[in-house]
Formats: structure tokens, C-alpha cells, sequence
């Protein structure tokens, strides 16, 4: 168990993080998400032991997390933590950067282990290409990987898949975060992309204002997301009449009180995401058909 009490932090006068708590089981996902510069790559370094706290303590198990006062060296065995800037070897190869870490007196282990790895980040026709060479997003890849190679127990992940390309960012979410339970490790995600959450995480602490705004499934804060902040995050949404609806909840019926006069439709595959004005605000809602611009409507919830 992951264990943080009330910790508060600043890098120099101003708060970035107040009051801080919660709790994250071995073999469990917590997804940490809020805005830019809410202060969510901070958490990860202080759950890293990159900084003293100015209050509060960190556990996992027994164990308390410590900063630089305490620690000559930053970091402890059982946790790895993959920056957002990925700090690999340009010079040497892939499977060099993978297996950097793994001792080379087990030979033969550590060729399986570099080959498992490289399957887990579809790398493993680049095992031998120079990382220099390599696109962000492969070495987005590499840097995961590596942090993989050696036993874990904890893995802090800052925004892991944001270089990777759309093509392959479904396949390898789902490959590394079956790889994370089958392994029963317990991870640590900071994003602000719901597909990095939605399917995969058990739990998520929203960042605002310093503090934790919510912290509950993704589930139940997707259902009834109770401030615009959380609502934003899964997709288009409206406030109408104090009540957060999002576009999908709304449908257009033959006659209601909602009287919208349709500003734009945009094109988003299986449906069209359609902007109006409602009594001078704007809504969004979906709809299967593109409609014309200032035609009016009325719409319900669903
Ligand atoms: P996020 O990862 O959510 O975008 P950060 O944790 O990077 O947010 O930043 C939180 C706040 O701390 C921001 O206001 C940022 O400017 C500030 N900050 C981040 N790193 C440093 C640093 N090394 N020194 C001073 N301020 C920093
Ligand atoms: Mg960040």
C-alpha cells in the first residue's frame, strides 16, 4: 500500500500542493489528472523522493519515501519513475537502453527479459536501431520499457503515451497496463487524456487548487461528475439550469423548453458534435446527421 498524509508542498513561497492524502493498494492504478500546471507531475516527484516535503509523510509499506535531507542518492529499488523528458542514451541501441540496468552476469535471462519487454512496447523489430535515430514516440516506448526491465513494485508514469502516435497508443496502452496488473504492480499515471483512464484505472484523484478536488473511480466521477472541471475531462458538456448534461445526454425531440438555434456541425465519425445558442449561450449536443446552421431545434435529455 501507497500511503500519503496531508503533504504540502512549495518550490519556493507559493503552495503547489496543500494538504495532500490518499491511499493507492499493491497491483492498483491510481490516474492522477487535473490541468496544467495543477501540479501533477509534482506529486510524482515528491511520491519519487525528488524533494523534501514541507509537511506530511509518504509510505509504501513500511517504508517512508525521504527527499535529498535524507538521501544521498534519489530513488529506492522498488520504484521506478518515467519522467515526461525521458532521459535514454542517444548512442547505443535499444535493447542496450532496455537492458542497461539488468546485470550481465545472468546473460541469457537478460536477453529473455530485454525480448519480453520489447513486445510488451512493439519495439522488438528496433531492438537493434540507435535511439537517436528513433521517432519521440518510440522513444517514448524505450523509456518504458526500461524502467520495466528490473523487478518493480511501484511505477510512476508522467503523461507515458503523449508522443505516441494514434496508430499504435490503443494497442500499446493496452499491452503495458495488462502487463502492470498481470505483474501486480502498483501504478501511478499523471494525464490529462481520459482514454490513458477510462478502461484502466481503478481510481482517480482530480488536482485543483492545490488540493484534491476528488478522488473516486473513474466510473462514478464519469456518471456524476459533480463540478465543470470533472465533467471536462470526459467530453463536451453543458450547464443548464445548475445541471451538468453532456452533449451525448442531449437528443433533439419534436418540442421541448430547450429551443436551440444550431451555429455549427462538426464532423467526428460516427456522430456530429453540434454547437447552438440557447437563449444567447452556447450548447453542444450529438446528433447522427449533420444539421444546417440556424435552423432551430429543441432538445431533451436523454
Ligand atoms: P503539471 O504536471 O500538472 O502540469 P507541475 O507539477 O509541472 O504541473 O507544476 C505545478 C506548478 O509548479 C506550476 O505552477 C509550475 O510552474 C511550478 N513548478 C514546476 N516545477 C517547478 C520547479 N522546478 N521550480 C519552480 N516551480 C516549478
Ligand atoms: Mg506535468
Amino acid at each position: 500500500m501507497l500511503t500519503v498524509k496531508n503533504l504540502s508542498f512549495s518550490y519556493q513561497k507559493t503552495p503547489v500542493l496543500k494538504g495532500i492524502s490518499f491511499k493507492v493498494k499493491q497491483g492498483e492504478y491510481l490516474a492522477v489528472i487535473g490541468e496544467s500546471g495543477s501540479g501533477k507531475s509534482t506529486l510524482l516527484n515528491l511520491l519519487f523522493g525528488e524533494y523534501d516535503l514541507d509537511k506530511g509523510e509518504i509510505f509504501w509499506k513500511d517504508n517512508q519515501i525521504l527527499g535529498p535531507k535524507y538521501n544521498l542518492v534519489v530513488g529506492y529499488d522498488f520504484m521506478k519513475y518515467v519522467h515526461q523528458e525521458f532521459n535514454l542514451m542517444p548512442f547505443i541501441t535499444v535493447e542496450e537502453n532496455i537492458g542497461k540496468h539488468l546485470s550481465n552476469f545472468f546473460k541469457k535471462e537478460k536477453k529473455e527479459r530485454t525480448a519480453e519487454l520489447l513486445e510488451v512496447v512493439e519495439l522488438t523489430a528496433f531492438a537493434k536501431t540507435k535511439v537517436k535515430t528513433l521517432s519521440g514516440g518510440q522513444k517514448q516506448r524505450v523509456a518504458l520499457a526500461r524502467a520495466l526491465a528490473k523487478q518493480t513494485e511501484i511505477i510512476l508514469l508522467d503523461e507515458p503515451f503523449s508522443h505516441i502516435d494514434n496508430f499504435k497508443k490503443q494497442s500499446l496502452r493496452r499491452s503495458v497496463f495488462k502487463y502492470l496488473k498481470d505483474n501486480n504492480i502498483t501504478c501511478i499515471v499523471a494525464t490529462h487524456d481520459k482514454e490513458d483512464v477510462l478502461g484502466f484505472a481503478d481510481n482517480m484523484i482530480v488536482l485543483h487548487d492545490t488540493k484534491i478536488a476528488v478522488n473516486n473511480t473513474p466510473e462514478n466521477l464519469f456518471k456524476n461528475p459533480k463540478t465543470p472541471l470533472i465533467a471536462s475531462f470526459f467530453g463536451e458538456f453543458n450547464v443548464i439550469n445548475n445541471d451538468i448534461i453532456y452533449a451525448h445526454q442531449l437528443q433533439v425531440v419534436e418540442k421541448s423548453e430547450l429551443k436551440v438555434i444550431v451555429t455549427k456541425s462538426y464532423f467526428k465519425g460516427h456522430y456530429y458534435l453540434i454547437e447552438g445558442d440557447l437563449d444567447g449561450e452556447t450548447v453542444f449536443f450529438e446528433h447522427e446527421h449533420k444539421l444546417k446552421a440556424n435552423h432551430s431545434v429543441y432538445l431533451k435529455k436523454k
